[in-house]
């Protein structure tokens, strides 16, 4: 298993397929776009499955995310969901996607075997979504939310990321549209992981700004932490039941004490933890003949890589650095 010396255990693997995007969310990259990760660098869709296979058959992977940039421009998408659903013991398939293009694949992908689905949806209101993600596909994304539920991807469950002089006074309307529509909401803090660097503590909006911002409209019940378990979001039960709403709070109210997560990018390194500034390559390994390519070796060095795991995010600590790689190409 995929143990650390703080005794956590990763149960639940994000595997990045891909760092391209067709939204350029102003918190997460530039206008223009980024450098694209090249091709042959990328893993191919047989290398991926093998990892997936590597990570559920001999180190105790659960649950597997498929995340991006944005995975549903992956044009093997749905093979993969497939060939892992055939994994024993099979493991639990979600994906994090911006919906663009969900209303189209939303069935193939639930009878290959995906499970449910995390929609980003900052805003209700086409013109601010515009300004967000420098695009006109708001509709796109309500629309491909709607033919998840139909496929039967649930819960639909919806990222929200709540920016000053934008959105930030959305909260109860998008919680009220969530509870309307049966869609999980969780408010998520914007987190130092942009491709420009410009994230700024005391820029963001916290978990407490939200809860307060929730309770003008909403009773909140805290759910306990048995039913919160590793997962990252908080829960708070709305008015009695039975819809919830959660709020992940890496930065003011960090969860790294029960982290259960493992990452592999889209072009093959293990990250130990969404804020890691080191990675661990197993692209050379797949890539390699012999003993040096084995399932074992990869097993061992992926093995190795999660026992330095860090204790935390390091967020709170002055020497804090943000990673390198950022969060389009890392992914959810
Ligand atoms: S910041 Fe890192 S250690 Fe903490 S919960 Fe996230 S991935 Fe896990």
């Amino acid at each position: 298993m995929l143990i650390d010396t703080y005794g956590r255990v990763a149960t639940d693997l994000r595997v990045s397929l891909t760092d391209r995007c067709n939204l350029r969310c102003t918190y997460c990259m530039p206008e223009e776009g980024l450098q694209w990760l090249a091709k042959p660098d990328l893993l191919t869709d047989d290398e991926i499955v093998r990892l997936i296979r590597i990570a559920v058959t001999q180190l105790g992977i659960t649950e597997v995310r498929f995340t991006g940039g944005e995975p549903l421009l992956r044009p093997g998408l749905v093979g993969i969901v497939e060939r892992c659903a055939a994994l024993e013991p099979r493991p639990k398939m979600s994906l994090t996607t911006n919906g663009i293009g969900l209303k189209r694949t939303a069935q193939a992908l639930k009878a290959a075997g995906l499970d449910r689905v995390n929609v980003s949806l900052d805003t209700l209101r086409p013109d601010v979504f515009k300004t967000l993600t420098r695009r006109d596909r708001h509709h796109d994304v309500l629309d491909g939310m709607a033919a998840a539920r139909e496929a039967g991807l649930t819960p639909v469950k919806v990222n929200s990321v709540l920016m000053p002089g934008l959105n930030a006074d959305e909260s109860p309307d998008l919680l009220a549209w969530a509870v309307e529509n049966d869609y999980e909401l969780r408010f998520i803090e914007q987190m130092p992981l942009d491709a420009q660097h410009g994230w700024k503590r005391d820029g963001m909006i916290t978990a407490g700004d939200i809860l307060a911002s929730l309770r003008t409209r909403f009773t909140l019940t805290e759910e306990g932490q048995e039913e919160r378990g590793s997962a990252p979001a908080e829960r708070w039960i709305v008015d009695g039941g039975p819809h919830t709403v959660g709020v992940i709070a890496s930065v003011t109210r960090p969860f790294c004490a029960a982290c259960d997560r493992t990452r592999l990018t889209a072009d093959g390194q293990v990250r130990t933890c969404l804020f890691a500034t080191e990675e661990t390559d197993l692209r050379a390994a797949l890539r390699s003949d012999g003993e040096d390519g084995s399932d074992e070796t990869i097993a061992r060095i992926w093995k190795q890589a999660m026992w330095g795991k860090k204790a935390g995010s390091g967020l709170d600590d002055p020497s804090f650095l943000q990673p390198a790689r950022p969060m389009s190409a890392i992914g959810g």
